[in-house]
């Protein structure tokens, strides 16, 4: 779908690339000839995907493993895809997030930062660290990630709702404030997509995707991974602070 050679010579930074969106992302960016620098916390899983995006793609594939909310590790990772990019890093997809369900009135205060944390926070945490290797790039690109339900809200998702709609103005803030600095920022806000941390939240899988009903609900990570290399190739250059939904049927149609 998009040439081999698109994002040739870039250099790409994939946070939550251990697995799920993450994962799909780091594979289609080097596919299009990005080298990448990914992150997540678990140092196993992610050394196996750095392994199969470079080996399958020719792309340098570097796994810097960190937690988001660690502003040294952050650092780390940031310094390794500067160094690989010369001072400059093209793309940023701040694409880590977790969740877990509570009733607002059960929730622990320590429960509600740890995700505004690693959502809101991370997402923060990363756009200020590489703000100068962003701009130092040719036109940089910022994707996050936000969920319909920051559009909607959710019952016993209140902390997640929060820090994806955090996210949705974070995004539009930052498009607004880096375009003289030649930065494009946009977020994409997917519906149910089979991932692992769908499928522990809540026992969805990709066997649920069956096409030749019209019941496209479910997505396929690949496809979130397509609208976000479209976001950060130059087929998007006039395309800045908007948020994408992705959740294949229209919203209301059920
Ligand atoms: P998964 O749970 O499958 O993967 C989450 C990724 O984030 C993993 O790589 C995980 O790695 C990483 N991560 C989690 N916490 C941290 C942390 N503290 N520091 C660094 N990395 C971390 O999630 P999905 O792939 O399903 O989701 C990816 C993004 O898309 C999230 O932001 C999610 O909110 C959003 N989203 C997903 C939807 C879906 O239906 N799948 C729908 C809407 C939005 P590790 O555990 O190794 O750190």
């Amino acid at each position: 779908m998009f040439s081999e050679d698109l994002l040739a010579g870039e250099v790409a930074v994939v946070t939550g690339a251990s697995r799920g969106l993450g994962e799909a992302i780091a594979h289609r960016l080097a596919e299009v000839g990005a080298d990448v620098v990914l992150t997540a916390r678990s140092a196993e899983r992610l050394e196996a995907v750095a392994e199969s995006v470079g080996s399958g793609t020719g792309a340098t594939a570097v796994a810097v493993p960190g937690d988001v909310r660690e502003m040294e590790d952050v650092s780390r990772v940031v310094d390794r895809a500067t160094e690989l990019g010369d001072g400059a890093v093209d793309v940023l997809v701040a694409n880590a997030g977790a969740n877990f369900h509570s009733p607002i009135a059960e929730i622990s205060e320590n429960g509600w930062g740890t995700i505004v944390d690693i959502n809101l926070h991370g997402t923060f945490r990363y756009c200020h660290a590489l703000a100068d290797a962003l701009t130092a790039a040719d036109g940089g690109r910022v994707v996050t990630m936000s969920s319909v339900v920051g559009r909607d809200g959710a019952a016993e998702s209140a902390h997640y709702a929060a820090s994806k709609s955090g996210i949705e103005a974070l995004t539009r803030s930052l498009a607004s404030e880096w375009a003289e600095r030649n930065v494009r920022g946009n977020c994409v806000r997917p519906g149910l997509v089979a991932t692992p941390g769908v499928e522990e939240n809540r026992g969805v899988t990709a066997e649920r995707i069956d096409r030749s009903d019209v019941d496209r609900t479910l997505g396929h990570p690949d496809e979130i991974a397509d609208l976000v290399t479209f976001l950060v190739s130059p087929g998007a250059s006039y395309v800045t602070g908007q948020t994408y939904t992705a959740e294949g049927v229209p919203e209301g149609a059920d």
